[in-house]
């Protein structure tokens, strides 16, 4: 039997932890963080995960503004929109929910969020300052498996692991993270030839694909940790589902997260621990 990671149960720990935290700002500093989500559109996705990051806030103690804006807004009115949060010394960190109607660019909109507010790590001068080992604002999801594997006392130095997915979100800062922990990385993606026999290699397997239950229990060597980051709906029983086909792999893995339940709530809880960094960079700037 592997031991199941909880996300859930690590997450509000860590979160009780943070709210321990910002309960002593007001009087440091004469305020709390202050986080502003922009959401474009009404994606049924994008607003459940807007109402996730607005609900930790609150468990935090985290001041959280959600500004929703049509999807007909262009591109020029949401630019200037971040401008203007940008200037805003109230306002510690910015993210805007992704995807964009089709008519925004993405990229200039990450570019657009001043470095020191981005709380989701995107902006290229953060993913340059990661490659580079510079001080930066880390991406949720990676920092999120990094805690989960520590917490769960997996030593990452010297092991053998792959990563399943190459995005500029979770697979390539999530391989980063590793190499930076001493592991020897492995990064397969689509075009990637004999899967199997690569993810068998692997003595730590993270799988970030977007595929419902893509890796099977030939997939995976005994005794692997196993981080499944996917969100799918499983096409049988329209359940929220990884791409890691848990009843089959969890035997045989040492340890394993969940879906939902695993990777996900960390990934917010990481989001306010990035809020929290932002404005403690910025108020010891200024004491
Ligand atoms: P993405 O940008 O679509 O990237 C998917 C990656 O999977 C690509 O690198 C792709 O390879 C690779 N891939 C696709 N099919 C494959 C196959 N048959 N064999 C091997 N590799 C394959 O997705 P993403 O943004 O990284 O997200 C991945 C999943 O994680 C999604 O389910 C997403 O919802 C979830 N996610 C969860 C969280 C969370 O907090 N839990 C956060 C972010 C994302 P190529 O590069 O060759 O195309």
């Amino acid at each position: 039997m592997a031991t199941v990671i909880s996300g859930k149960e690590l997450s509000a720990q860590l979160k009780e932890e943070m709210k321990a935290q910002v309960a002593t700002f007001p009087e440091k500093y004469g305020r709390v963080p202050h986080l502003v989500v922009i959401l474009v559109g009404e994606d049924p996705g994008s607003v459940s995960y807007v109402t996730g990051k607005a609900k930790a806030s609150e468990v935090v103690g985290i001041k959280n503004t959600t500004i929703r804006k049509p999807d007909t807004i262009s591109e020029a009115e949401l630019l200037g929109l971040i401008e203007e949060l940008n200037a805003d010394d109230t306002v510690d960190g910015i993210l805007v929910q992704l995807p964009l109607p089709k008519h925004i660019s993405e990229d200039k909109v990450i570019a657009t969020i001043a470095k020191e507010k981005d709380v989701d790590g995107f902006h290229p001068l953060n993913v340059a300052a990661l490659w580079q080992k510079q001080d930066c604002v880390l991406p949720c999801t990676p920092k999120g498996i990094i805690k989960m594997l520590k917490r769960a006392g997996v030593e990452i130095k010297g092991k053998r692991a792959v990563v399943i997915g190459r995005s500029n979100i979770v697979g390539l800062p999530v391989s980063k993270l590793l190499l930076d922990e001493n592991a020897t990385v492995t990064i397969a993606h689509s075009r990637t030839a004999d899967l199997p026999t690569v993810t068998r290699n692997a003595e730590i397997l993270v799988v970030a694909i977007g595929r419902p239950k893509f890796v099977t229990a030939d997939m995976v060597s005994e005794g692997a940790v196993v981080i499944d980051v996917g969100v799918n709906r499983d096409p049988e029983t329209g359940k929220l589902c990884g791409d890691v086909d848990y009843a089959a792999v969890e035997p045989k893995a040492s340890v394993i997260t969940p879906v939902p339940g695993g990777v996900g709530p960390m990934t917010i809880c990481c989001l306010m621990e990035n809020t929290i960094e932002c404005f403690l960079r910025k108020m010891d700037k200024q004491l």
